[in-house]
């Protein structure tokens, strides 16, 4: 049961074309659950029906013309109850309708399952039969699966089909939409990275130049081949002679006689290489996917290793030959902070992420560098982006494909009107940062990515309040130096001279993956990240902090501060490794070391409820709000099904907040926030409501932040605290800080 679902998944997510898909799968529907009819409806949301799309065992010419209201008949039902309906009369059910057209009469059995993608009803699956039974629970389930597996198939597949018309029809059909990752709007045009290719991102498609196709597979197999050799070269005398075989196994299938022949076949029909391989590498590695034998079967995933490879070499020599767009939106599936460096600044627009939500680190680095970003947009296939001319809508998280020129002379005014309001904002950058009633405050930048941007804005903040070392380590192809991190330490340090700098120790692990350190683990948030990977390597920790005491001489500016940290032992560990550090440089270079002041992160909510022991042991606390509303919440901050679920203006974590500022003033602890929290406006008031003064955000939003702090009292804020805490929901803290700026004619210069 499970492979022919696999396999009809499969099959309906390889078909180019939606029709033949969807004419494929009720076939194969049928097939597998030996039954007399199966179709399928698709929704229309504009027209409010259901079309049936593809039928085998219902009148043919029916198809493409028979449309059952959102409210009418038992598939209308189907999609309002949301689940599915199986009835052994379906002629005898009062919602049942007579469509003489589909020609059902012989038809009594009936079992209706929905098709949902993200909460949205997508279609409808029938299967019918003469026989007066209720169908059976292996049949409603496999039904129910199918259904479900195929909902992102489908999503992807009408996305696939709108892509693929011409661009005006896809200014009125092409908004997609994700989740605002940052501020922004832009229109340039897209420039598709893929870090690994996936045959699951290829789309079938045919060229007519089928002789630039076979030269492409040739040029991509020989580099494969050389790939094969130099692998084997390097694994001999490391793995035993009979599993380095493999290697002559993978030459012997690129050959001629064997896969590669019939890849030639598929491009000389017309398929365009990528297409090609897929096909080939999907048919065979699912024929030994069926095989009973174990160890044919495991060959099927020689062969997709295999066509990876191959299909990484095609895609390769096939991005190398897109030009750069002069305004670059960068697509990717999951950005990551090395395509950012891929693109020059000055030519980077935007940003898409196909994965992510708003506080994965894409969308941290996209905010840092003031790039609008939009996360989580995988209707679509990477593929299809390339070149396409786009609009990004950072605050609404909508992205506009192919727009016609109307569309786009709108964005452009809005775009104008939003450098308008910065340059409002950055005209009080340097003034006091301090509230209407001369309230202090401290308003310190996040960074780590671009030292030259982030230093930029240094006369007019109060220090570095979190500088994320990870970005660096990130950016090589292996841990750095000390030297290394001594240079580019000093470069922080010395350009923050006089004003506090905090380091935060390397915070790798849950979605900051270091490229040649990996970390596979099923829960990477839960797992092995931030201090507890460092406490169980002294070697990159001591050397960290060397770098970071040898860059602090002469200059006595640096804070340093503990990621991650959910038990008081990692605190009395990392502070007796600093010491040790401390002792070792003092030794090596005869000098007494300036002693810098350490802090630790609350972002684990463990640690929230030991404050008074950590006041105790450490200088100061910042408080993470990124993943310490992930942590309270149980929702992951990257993952954008659960996105809607994400907030840190959710009550549960404003009570939090509200519980440890209370607790740091009684203990006199220093405390800061440097989650993305205090870098947006309702955030920000809410939190200086609560008594927090040091903010540390993003360069980009801190002349927003302090021109939105100078223009309200602390007593304003004080007496809207009860009613924010008193608030049940995210939506209604927002509305409530929404009133407050509306009162104070605020809201309309906030965005455009
Ligand atoms: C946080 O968790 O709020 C934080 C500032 O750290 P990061 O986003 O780097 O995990
Ligand atoms: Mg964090």
């Amino acid at each position: 049961m499970l492979s022919q679902l696999r396999r009809i998944v499969q099959d309906v997510a390889q078909e180019p074309a939606l029709d033949n898909a969807l004419a494929g799968l009720v076939s194969s529907i049928k097939t597998a659950l030996a039954t007399e009819c199966c179709s399928v409806y698709l929704a229309d949301y504009q027209q409010q029906h259901f079309m049936l799309m593809a039928t085998d065992g219902l009148n043919q010419d029916a198809v493409g013309k028979v449309a059952i209201g959102f409210s009418e008949g038992l598939i209308g039902w189907v999609g309002q109850r949301e689940e599915p309906i199986n009835l052994a009369q379906a002629h005898r059910h009062p919602r049942f309708r007579v469509t003489p057209e589909v020609s059902e009469d012989r038809f009594s059995a009936f079992l209706g399952c929905p098709i949902i993608h993200h909460r949205k009803v997508l279609g409808v699956l029938t299967i019918q039969q003469s026989a007066e039974r209720v169908f059976s629970e292996d049949e409603e389930s496999f039904l129910v699966t199918l259904g479900a597996q195929l909902a992102s198939v489908l999503a992807n597949a009408e996305m696939r089909d709108a892509a693929s018309q011409s661009p005006s029809t896809m200014a009125k059909s092409g908004q997609l939409s994700g989740l605002p990752g940052a501020p922004g709007m832009a229109i340039g045009e897209a420039y598709v990275l893929q870090p690994s290719s996936d045959f699951d991102a290829i789309s079938l498609k045919k060229s007519d130049e089928p002789e630039k196709e076979l030269a492409l597979f040739y040029r991509a197999v020989k580099i494969t081949k050389a790939e094969f050799n130099r692998l084997a070269e390097r694994m001999a005398g490391h793995i035993p002679a009979d599993a380095l075989a493999i290697f002559d196994v993978y030459h012997q299938l690129l050959d001629a006689a064997s896969l590669g022949q019939e890849i030639e076949l598929q491009i000389a029909e017309g398929w365009c290489a990528k297409s090609a391989l897929k096909r080939v590498v999907e048919k065979f590695a699912r024929q030994f996917d069926d095989m009973d034998d174990p160890y044919l079967r495991e060959r099927g995933t020689d062969i997709r290793d295999l066509g990876q490879r191959v299909l990484n070499n095609l895609l390769d020599s096939e991005q190398r030959k897109v030009k750069l767009p002069q305004q670059v939106v960068l697509v990717a599936d999951n950005v990551t902070a090395t395509m950012l460096a891929e693109v020059p600044r000055e030519q980077l627009v935007a940003i898409v992420s196909l994965r992510g939500s708003v506080n994965s680190h894409a969308a941290i680095m996209a905010r840092a560098l003031g790039i609008p970003a939009v996360m989580g947009v995988n209707e679509l296939p990477l593929l299809h982006w390339q070149n396409q001319q786009v609009i990004v809508d950072g605050y609404e998280g909508h992205i506009l494909l192919s727009p016609v020129e109307a569309i786009c002379a709108e964005y452009r005014r809005l775009i104008n009107e939003d450098a308008e309001l910065s340059a409002r904002y950055q005209q009080e950058v340097a003034l006091p940062s301090q509230s209407a009633c001369g309230k202090p405050f401290k308003l310190m930048v996040n960074c780590g990515l671009a030292i030259e941007l982030e230093t930029s804005n240094a006369e007019y903040t109060d220090g570095v309040g979190l500088y994320r070392t990870e970005f660096p380590f990130i950016m090589r192809n292996r841990f750095p130096t000390e030297q290394e991190q001594v240079e580019l330490y000093q470069k922080v340090l010395s350009g923050y001279a006089d004003k506090a700098v905090v380091m935060r120790t390397l915070d790798v692990g849950g979605d900051k993956a270091l490229p040649y350190f990996s970390i596979i683990e099923e829960n990477p948030f839960l797992g092995w990240r931030g201090i507890r990977l460092t406490l169980d390597h002294p070697e990159i920790f001591l050397v960290q902090i060397r770098a970071m005491l040898k860059a602090n001489i002469g200059l006595d500016n640096l804070h340093i501060l503990l990621p991650m940290i959910s038990d008081l032992a990692e605190v009395d560990e990392a502070i007796r490794l600093i010491r040790q550090a401390s002792f070792e440089v003092s030794d090596e270079l005869n000098i007494a070391l300036p002693k810098p002041k350490i802090g630790v992160m609350i972002e684990v909510p463990s640690i929230m409820y030991q404050l008074p022991e950590l006041a105790a042991r450490v200088d100061f606390c910042s408080v993470g709000t990124n993943d310490l509303t992930q942590y309270l919440l149980a929702v992951d901050r990257n993952n954008a099904r659960v996105a809607n679920l994400y907030d840190a203006l959710h009550p549960s974590v404003l009570r939090a907040l509200h519980q440890l500022s209370e607790q740091a003033r009684q203990l006199q602890f220093p405390i800061s926030i440097c989650g993305e929290l205090g870098g947006e406006p309702a955030g920000v008031l809410v939190l200086a409501a609560m008594g927090y003064s040091r903010f540390s955000m993003n360069n980009s939003n801190l002349a927003k932040i302090k021109w939105l702090l100078r223009r309200v009292k602390v007593a304003e804020l004080e007496a809207i605290l009860p009613d924010v805490l008193a608030c049940q929901s995210p939506k209604q803290v927002k509305q409530l800080v929404q009133r407050f700026l509306e009162q104070k004619q605020l809201l309309s210069q906030l965005r455009a």
